[in-house]
């Protein structure tokens, strides 16, 4: 079975052909710009590809409620464009197969479930801390979708004190994205997060807000698995100092061995590394496909 699988990112889009084994067998990728080139290279790459069905996990927000006349649009994102456009449907009306649509994030949580490493769980939650932060949440064998998506990285979060940054998202200034992503890094410091050495104060500041980030869902969600991607998390330092500032926010409050002692095999890096959102864009073209 051949089944096509798209990553869209907001800088750039991975594309790929696998199968019902997880095996991806061809992948490419190009920068994100406007809707049309971005979607004429989609176009183009599948075209002779013979697939059967097709998922993707795109970045947004977006409409996933399947009764919504907006469904598979992106509904309001500063990517020039992008806003209101019917970006399923635009692949709709050249492929006539089953099609997967959801998040990113929910995409990458669900091909961590399937294959990586919440594999053989049936609940995780993930977070990417990148240009921005969002969160993908399987929970009891299915996709949380909710009312919208869960939008996780815009909750509130207790300053460090320490910061004067007053925060760069749009919206509420000091969310959690607007303090903890990496142009919240990169405006605090007026140096890129790849830059700054791992004895650096700004990774003990980081790792107190996605400390914040990973109790709040522990005690909100209550995951068996929390996964950690995207471009901050490439700092490994970053990992164990994370986990010694969510234990240290619970302060024991969750009494289960798997949050206190085993905190190292309950928070941890995504299992199927920096191609987690390609194997989950896959995931979600098998279950289009009626071969979850
Ligand atoms: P996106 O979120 O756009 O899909 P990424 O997950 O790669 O892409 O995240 C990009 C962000 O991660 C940028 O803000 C960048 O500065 C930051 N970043 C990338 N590499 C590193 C690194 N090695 N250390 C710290 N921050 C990094
Ligand atoms: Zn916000």
């Amino acid at each position: 079975m051949r089944i096509g699988a798209i990553e869209a990112g907001g800088t750039k889009f991975v594309c790929g052909i696998g199968d019902e084994e997880g095996r991806i067998l061809d992948r490419i990728s190009f920068p994100t710009e406007r809707p049309e080139p971005t979607l004429g290279k989609v176009i183009d790459y599948f075209r002779d590809k013979g697939v059967e069905a097709i998922g993707i996990g795109t970045f947004g927000p977006i409409n996933i409620d399947p009764a919504s006349p907006m469904y598979g649009h992106v509904t309001t994102t500063p990517k020039p464009g992008w806003t209101g456009y019917d970006f399923l449907g635009t692949l709709k009306k050249e492929f006539d197969v089953p099609f997967g649509w959801d998040t990113d994030v929910n995409a990458a949580a669900y091909g961590e479930a399937k294959w990586g490493a919440a594999k053989g769980l049936d609940s995780c939650a993930y977070f990417t801390i990148g240009t921005g932060i969002g969160v993908g949440v399987y929970a009891e064998g299915k996709l949380v979708h909710g009312l919208v998506h869960p939008e996780g990285g815009h909750i509130p979060v207790k300053r460090h004190p320490d910061d004067t940054f007053e925060g760069f998202c749009p919206y509420h200034k000091d969310c959690l994205e607007g303090v903890a992503a990496g142009p919240a890094i990169e405006r605090r410091w007026g140096v890129k997060g790849s830059e700054l050495g791992a004895d650096h104060p700004a990774w003990a500041m980081e790792a107190y807000y996605i400390g914040q980030a990973v109790a709040t869902a522990v005690l909100m969600l209550s995951p068996k698995k929390i996964i950690l991607g995207g471009g901050v998390m490439k700092q490994e330092h970053l990992l164990p100092m994370i986990r010694e500032e969510a234990k240290r926010y619970l302060n024991g409050y969750v009494r289960d061995e798997r949050v206190l002692a085993g905190m190292d095999e309950y928070v941890v890096a995504p299992g199927l590394g920096e191609i987690a959102g390609l194997y989950g864009a896959l995931a979600l073209g098998l279950a289009a496909a009626g071969r979850a």
